[in-house]
């Protein structure tokens, strides 16, 4: 069953850019799909379109048949990672995992048990109380992918989550994130 569709998408920025031309794509529930190409070609723009970070200039986008064109992100419930980790610097580890839910209206306890349960996911217990900076580079990707999953998202979006992690650790975390997919099965566009 197809679920994420682009339909004649185009995207010109507002300098005239003309970054994304007639993009047909439709993506299946539970799959995951991967855009590769030059730099420049497109992909990002095209994720972000997806979070909803940038408008779409004409075309439609649906998920799951709604309309996504227009909206709010808030609403699309999608989990992005992104190269550069973008942890809170300030928060904990556990902090940093409940966040997503911290700003919503879940409870204290279930918080808690949510943190613990991805925690063990991710191999970070025993990390729980340290701050970003006091984490490898692959520790804190692992942050930003427990992070990304802990809403269960409809969607999983992921921009060069491996390019500044060293060769050893980038196999590693492939396979982490294929982990992951395997367990959760959610849809997934992944750009590289
Ligand atoms: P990729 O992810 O494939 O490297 P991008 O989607 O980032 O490509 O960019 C596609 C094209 O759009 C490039 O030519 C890029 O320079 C341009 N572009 C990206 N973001 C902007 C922006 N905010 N304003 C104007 N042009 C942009």
């Amino acid at each position: 069953m197809s679920i994420l569709k682009f339909e004649k998408i185009n995207k010109t920025y507002a300098n005239g850019q003309e970054a994304v031309k007639n993009a047909d794509l439709t993506i299946g529930s539970g799959e995951f799909m991967v855009l590769v190409g030059p730099s420049g070609c497109g992909k990002s723009t095209m994720l972000r379109m997806v979070a909803g970070l940038e408008d779409i200039t004409s075309g439609s986008l649906t998920f799951a048949d709604v309309l996504w064109n227009d909206l709010e992100p808030k609403k699309r419930n999608v989990g992005m990672v992104f190269q550069n980790y973008a942890l809170y610097p300030h928060l904990t580890v556990a902090e940093n995992l409940a966040f997503p839910l911290s700003v919503g209206k879940v409870k204290k306890d279930v918080i808690k048990s949510k943190v613990a349960e991805i925690a063990e996911m991710i191999g970070l217990t025993e990390y729980l109380d340290r701050k970003p900076k006091q984490l490898s580079g692959g520790q804190r990707q692992r942050v930003a992918l427990g992070r990304a999953i802990i809403r269960k998202p409809n969607l999983f979006l992921f921009d060069e989550p491996l390019s500044n992690l060293d060769a050893k650790l980038r196999v590693h975390m492939r396979n982490e994130i294929k982990k992951l997919h395997e367990k959760f099965q959610v849809t997934s566009l992944y750009v590289t």
